[in-house]
Protein backbone atom coordinates (compact mmCIF):
# COMPACT_ATOMS: atom_id res chain seq x y z
CA UNK A 1 0.00 0.00 0.00
CA UNK A 2 1.07 3.67 -1.19
CA UNK A 3 -1.74 5.88 0.27
CA UNK A 4 -4.33 5.70 2.93
CA UNK A 5 -6.85 8.05 2.02
CA UNK A 6 -9.48 9.21 5.22
CA UNK A 7 -12.82 9.82 4.00
CA UNK A 8 -15.12 8.57 0.95
CA UNK A 9 -16.66 12.05 0.20
CA UNK A 10 -15.80 13.69 -3.58
CA UNK A 11 -12.19 14.49 -2.53
CA UNK A 12 -11.59 11.34 -0.97
CA UNK A 13 -12.98 9.43 -3.49
CA UNK A 14 -11.73 11.19 -6.69
CA UNK A 15 -7.86 11.37 -4.95
CA UNK A 16 -8.13 7.56 -4.46
CA UNK A 17 -9.38 7.18 -7.87
CA UNK A 18 -6.52 8.89 -9.73
CA UNK A 19 -3.82 8.04 -7.82
CA UNK A 20 -4.80 4.38 -8.38
CA UNK A 21 -5.25 5.35 -12.17
CA UNK A 22 -1.35 6.51 -11.35
CA UNK A 23 -0.96 2.81 -10.41
CA UNK A 24 -0.51 4.01 -6.63
CA UNK A 25 -2.21 0.91 -4.24
CA UNK A 26 -4.68 2.86 -2.42
CA UNK A 27 -6.28 2.07 0.98
CA UNK A 28 -9.74 4.45 1.10
CA UNK A 29 -10.78 4.36 4.78
CA UNK A 30 -14.37 5.68 5.67
CA UNK A 31 -15.57 6.10 9.32
CA UNK A 32 -19.42 5.95 7.85
CA UNK A 33 -21.05 4.93 4.25
CA UNK A 34 -18.94 6.29 1.26
CA UNK A 35 -20.95 9.66 -0.06
CA UNK A 36 -22.35 10.05 2.98
CA UNK A 37 -20.98 13.19 4.11
CA UNK A 38 -21.45 17.07 2.46
CA UNK A 39 -21.44 15.18 -0.53
CA UNK A 40 -24.40 13.64 -0.36
CA UNK A 41 -26.32 17.17 0.03
CA UNK A 42 -24.75 18.06 -2.24
CA UNK A 43 -27.05 20.59 -5.27
CA UNK A 44 -24.94 19.14 -7.81
CA UNK A 45 -24.13 22.52 -9.52
CA UNK A 46 -20.87 23.04 -11.40
CA UNK A 47 -20.98 26.39 -11.69
CA UNK A 48 -18.53 28.99 -13.11
CA UNK A 49 -20.40 32.39 -13.31
CA UNK A 50 -20.02 34.28 -10.03
CA UNK A 51 -16.76 32.83 -9.18
CA UNK A 52 -13.82 34.22 -7.89
CA UNK A 53 -11.95 34.73 -10.83
CA UNK A 54 -8.51 32.96 -10.07
CA UNK A 55 -10.54 29.90 -9.66
CA UNK A 56 -12.42 29.78 -12.69
CA UNK A 57 -8.95 27.89 -14.37
CA UNK A 58 -9.57 24.91 -11.58
CA UNK A 59 -13.51 25.26 -12.50
CA UNK A 60 -13.18 24.88 -16.36
CA UNK A 61 -10.68 21.87 -15.52
CA UNK A 62 -13.54 20.67 -13.15
CA UNK A 63 -16.23 20.86 -15.60
CA UNK A 64 -14.18 19.05 -18.43
CA UNK A 65 -13.76 16.37 -15.58
CA UNK A 66 -17.19 15.99 -15.33
CA UNK A 67 -18.06 15.61 -19.23
CA UNK A 68 -15.88 12.67 -19.38
CA UNK A 69 -16.87 10.98 -16.19
CA UNK A 70 -19.14 8.53 -17.96
CA UNK A 71 -16.79 7.23 -20.20
CA UNK A 72 -13.93 7.22 -17.65
CA UNK A 73 -16.14 5.09 -14.86
CA UNK A 74 -18.22 3.39 -17.49
CA UNK A 75 -21.24 4.41 -16.18
CA UNK A 76 -24.07 7.23 -16.36
CA UNK A 77 -23.16 9.61 -13.39
CA UNK A 78 -26.13 11.79 -13.56
CA UNK A 79 -24.22 14.56 -15.20
CA UNK A 80 -26.66 16.94 -17.31
CA UNK A 81 -25.11 19.96 -19.39
CA UNK A 82 -28.06 22.64 -18.92
CA UNK A 83 -26.35 25.90 -18.56
CA UNK A 84 -26.87 27.87 -15.08
CA UNK A 85 -29.30 30.92 -15.12
CA UNK A 86 -28.73 33.95 -12.90
CA UNK A 87 -31.49 36.59 -12.72
CA UNK A 88 -30.80 40.34 -11.65
CA UNK A 89 -33.37 42.31 -9.50
CA UNK A 90 -31.91 45.55 -9.28
CA UNK A 91 -29.60 48.31 -11.26
CA UNK A 92 -26.70 47.46 -8.56
CA UNK A 93 -26.62 43.78 -9.64
CA UNK A 94 -26.92 44.37 -13.15
CA UNK A 95 -23.86 46.71 -13.24
CA UNK A 96 -22.22 43.99 -10.94
CA UNK A 97 -23.18 40.96 -13.34
CA UNK A 98 -22.05 43.27 -16.58
CA UNK A 99 -19.08 43.94 -14.63
CA UNK A 100 -18.65 40.31 -14.18
CA UNK A 101 -18.67 39.29 -17.46
CA UNK A 102 -16.07 41.22 -19.01
CA UNK A 103 -14.23 40.77 -16.19
CA UNK A 104 -14.58 36.82 -16.39
CA UNK A 105 -14.19 36.41 -20.30
CA UNK A 106 -10.30 36.97 -20.21
CA UNK A 107 -10.26 34.06 -17.60
CA UNK A 108 -12.12 32.00 -20.68
CA UNK A 109 -15.49 32.08 -19.20
CA UNK A 110 -17.71 33.60 -22.08
CA UNK A 111 -21.19 34.53 -20.75
CA UNK A 112 -24.11 35.55 -22.62
CA UNK A 113 -26.61 38.39 -21.64
CA UNK A 114 -30.12 37.15 -22.71
CA UNK A 115 -33.10 38.64 -23.70
CA UNK A 116 -36.09 39.08 -20.70
CA UNK A 117 -38.53 37.94 -23.41
CA UNK A 118 -36.49 34.51 -24.51
CA UNK A 119 -36.11 34.02 -20.32
CA UNK A 120 -39.84 34.49 -20.11
CA UNK A 121 -40.85 32.19 -22.87
CA UNK A 122 -38.08 29.59 -21.86
CA UNK A 123 -38.87 29.79 -18.53
CA UNK A 124 -42.72 30.95 -17.49
CA UNK A 125 -42.00 30.74 -13.31
CA UNK A 126 -39.59 34.18 -14.24
CA UNK A 127 -42.15 36.65 -12.83
CA UNK A 128 -41.96 40.22 -13.42
CA UNK A 129 -39.42 41.04 -10.30
CA UNK A 130 -36.76 40.28 -12.58
CA UNK A 131 -35.58 43.25 -14.28
CA UNK A 132 -32.66 42.22 -16.18
CA UNK A 133 -31.43 39.82 -18.56
CA UNK A 134 -29.31 36.65 -17.07
CA UNK A 135 -26.58 35.14 -18.27
CA UNK A 136 -25.50 31.42 -18.81
CA UNK A 137 -22.10 30.36 -20.24
CA UNK A 138 -21.71 30.04 -23.80
CA UNK A 139 -20.30 26.41 -23.40
CA UNK A 140 -23.30 25.63 -21.79
CA UNK A 141 -25.45 27.04 -24.19
CA UNK A 142 -23.90 24.96 -26.92
CA UNK A 143 -24.77 21.77 -25.31
CA UNK A 144 -28.16 20.33 -25.33
CA UNK A 145 -30.43 21.35 -22.19
C1 LIG B 1 -26.45 21.67 1.09
C2 LIG B 1 -25.16 21.64 0.30
C3 LIG B 1 -25.21 21.92 -1.06
C4 LIG B 1 -24.04 21.91 -1.81
N1 LIG B 1 -24.11 22.16 -3.15
C5 LIG B 1 -22.98 22.12 -3.91
C6 LIG B 1 -23.04 22.32 -5.31
O1 LIG B 1 -24.11 22.52 -5.87
N2 LIG B 1 -21.88 22.26 -6.00
C7 LIG B 1 -20.67 22.01 -5.40
O2 LIG B 1 -19.65 21.97 -6.10
N3 LIG B 1 -20.58 21.83 -4.08
C8 LIG B 1 -21.71 21.87 -3.32
N4 LIG B 1 -21.63 21.68 -1.98
C9 LIG B 1 -20.33 21.45 -1.41
C10 LIG B 1 -19.88 20.01 -1.64
O3 LIG B 1 -20.95 19.12 -1.34
C11 LIG B 1 -18.67 19.75 -0.76
O4 LIG B 1 -17.66 20.72 -1.00
C12 LIG B 1 -18.05 18.38 -1.05
O5 LIG B 1 -19.04 17.36 -1.11
C13 LIG B 1 -17.03 18.08 0.02
O6 LIG B 1 -16.54 16.80 -0.22
P1 LIG B 1 -15.57 16.17 0.84
O7 LIG B 1 -15.14 14.84 0.28
O8 LIG B 1 -14.50 17.15 1.19
O9 LIG B 1 -16.44 16.02 2.17
P2 LIG B 1 -17.57 14.94 2.57
O10 LIG B 1 -18.47 14.59 1.42
O11 LIG B 1 -18.19 15.48 3.80
O12 LIG B 1 -16.72 13.64 2.88
C14 LIG B 1 -15.94 13.53 4.03
C15 LIG B 1 -16.01 12.08 4.45
O13 LIG B 1 -15.01 11.85 5.43
C16 LIG B 1 -15.53 10.94 6.36
N5 LIG B 1 -14.69 11.08 7.54
C17 LIG B 1 -14.54 12.16 8.34
N6 LIG B 1 -13.64 11.92 9.30
C18 LIG B 1 -13.19 10.65 9.10
C19 LIG B 1 -12.26 9.83 9.75
N7 LIG B 1 -11.57 10.25 10.84
N8 LIG B 1 -12.02 8.59 9.28
C20 LIG B 1 -12.71 8.13 8.18
N9 LIG B 1 -13.61 8.87 7.52
C21 LIG B 1 -13.84 10.12 7.98
C22 LIG B 1 -16.96 11.37 6.54
O14 LIG B 1 -17.76 10.34 7.06
C23 LIG B 1 -17.35 11.73 5.11
O15 LIG B 1 -17.94 10.64 4.41
C24 LIG B 1 -22.79 21.64 -1.20
C25 LIG B 1 -22.75 21.36 0.17
C26 LIG B 1 -23.92 21.34 0.90
C27 LIG B 1 -23.85 21.00 2.38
Amino acid sequence: MDVIVLGGGLMGTASAYFLARRGLKVTLVERNRVGSGATVASFGNIRRSGRYLPQLPLAHRSLSLWREAEAMLGQDVEFRPTGHLRLVFGETGLAAMRAFIEAARPWGLALDELDMRDVRGRFPGVGPGAIAPPSRPTTAAATPG
